[in-house]
């Protein structure tokens, strides 16, 4: 897939001072250090390519969910391990607006770099009030914008300051809308789609988006319980929604009247709770035969043994959402056998979601898949079919 936008590869970014939008909205662990470094080194090579390219560039996230100013929710952790993996210090202005920030960002020599504080500091962001994007764009030629995760949000510093300055996407939104784009519009075929996750009601739009392209789909997870019903068959206490049956039968009947293949769960692990207390009781049960005092908590042997099938012969595999309640590692065989496959898989490998790439990053695999998606609900998005506001603010080339 050819991506449309204008990119930091379109434009000369020497002598410029640049404000660029990056996602680092990360973990943080109890001693308030970064957990997991996965979006800062995506954002790395935009950095570094317009610090190469003689750029000076200020970088502007969130972080959490701030109510007002919060120094538990201060980038400064962030600053620090940036500049371990840039190798130098990256300081952290106080804030992301105002005369300091000016001043810095006026001090900035090419091949400079600072971190403005949490952009949600201030309520104006997530208002996407056009006044607070122009004080974010002080000081600064071009806007560049590189935080997918964050591109389905119509913020001031994801939307707005993009109408305020010439605006490039950057390298890691160009990577993320490649992969998940192809994935929607010229997948090799045969294109299977695993979907998972806890619940059909979230997954409904990515489902309707994603049936018409598919040649296999495969259901796992909370939400299969809803289409075993669907089927006439009893969940016992599994997590199922009833309310959704109708709408997982008009799945049903636009994959199979289609001639497409349906895999639903024909054996699962069910347990008496779907925690770790649950783990003693838990057994493998043909999918007819859940007894009703259990919880269906995994894909059962069977079921992988389908999937794996499938998997081998697919050209083009996206895969969201955990089949199973993972977090549970006795519950978690499932989702670490799906990630394998498609480890081992020669297809072209795309997982998007929360739960789904935090499983895959567990396992070790993330390297062996072609795209790991940086966006929990940017990615859904943009698999429903829908625009995302930071991308479109961008000119086409
Ligand atoms: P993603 O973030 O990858 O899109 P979801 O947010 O839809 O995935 O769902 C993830 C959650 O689904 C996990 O926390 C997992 O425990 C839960 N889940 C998976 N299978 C089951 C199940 N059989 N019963 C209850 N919850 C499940
Ligand atoms: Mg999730």
């Amino acid at each position: 897939m050819t991506f449309r936008k204008r990119t930091v590869e379109d434009v000369d970014p020497r002598g410029k001072r640049v404000l660029v939008r990056v996602d680092f909205n990360v973990p943080l662990n109890d001693a308030g250090a970064v957990a997991d470094d996965t979006r800062i080194r995506a954002a790395l090579p935009t950095i570094r390519v317009l610090l190469k390219g003689g750029a000076a560039i200020g970088l502007v996230s969130h972080l959490g969910r701030p109510a007002g100013r919060d120094p538990k929710l201060s980038l400064a952790p962030i600053a620090k391990r940036l500049g371990e993996l840039l190798g130098r210090a990256v300081p952290l202005l106080p804030d992301s607006v105002g005369p300091e920030m000016k001043k810095a960002v006026r001090a900035l020599a090419p091949g400079g770099i600072v971190l403005l504080e949490n952009v949600r500091f201030h309520p104006e962001e997530e208002k996407n009030d056009p006044a607070f994007a122009r004080e974010l764009a002080e000081g600064f030629d071009i806007y560049v914008n590189d935080a997918f995760g964050t591109a389905h949000r119509a913020h001031a510093s994801t939307e707005g300051v993009a109408h305020v300055l010439p605006a490039y996407a950057g390298l890691l939104l160009k990577k993320e809308l490649e992969a998940l784009g192809g994935i929607l519009e010229d997948p090799a075929k045969p294109f299977l789609a695993i979907i998972g996750g806890a619940k059909v009601s979230t997954k409904m739009d990515v489902l309707r988006s994603l049936v018409p392209r598919v040649d296999a789909l495969a259901i796992g997870g909370g939400m299969a319980n809803t289409f075993l019903l669907a089927r006439g068959l009893s969940v016992g206490r599994s997590l199922a929604e009833p309310d959704r049956v109708t709408e997982a039968r008009l799945v049903t009947d636009d994959v199979e009247g289609n001639g497409k293949e349906l895999l639903l769960p024909v054996d699962v692990l069910a347990a008496p709770s779907a925690d770790a207390d649950g783990a003693a009781g838990a057994a493998v049960y043909e999918v007819d035969e859940v007894p009703a005092h259990l919880a269906i908590v995994d894909i059962g042997p069977r079921t992988i043994d389908r999937y794996a099938q499938v998997i081998r012969r697919a050209k083009t595999i996206f895969w969201n959402g955990p089949v199973g309640v993972f977090e549970v590692p006795a519950f978690a065989s499932g989702t670490r056998q799906v990630a394998r496959l498609l480890a081992e898989s020669g297809a072209v490998t795309v997982v998007g979601g929360g739960e789904s790439v935090q499983a895959v990053e567990e396992a070790g695999l993330a390297d062996k898949m072609t795209h790991v998606s940086t966006g929990g609900g940017a990615a859904l998005e943009l698999i429903e079919g829908k625009t995302l506001p930071g991308v479109a603010a961008i000119p086409d080339r």
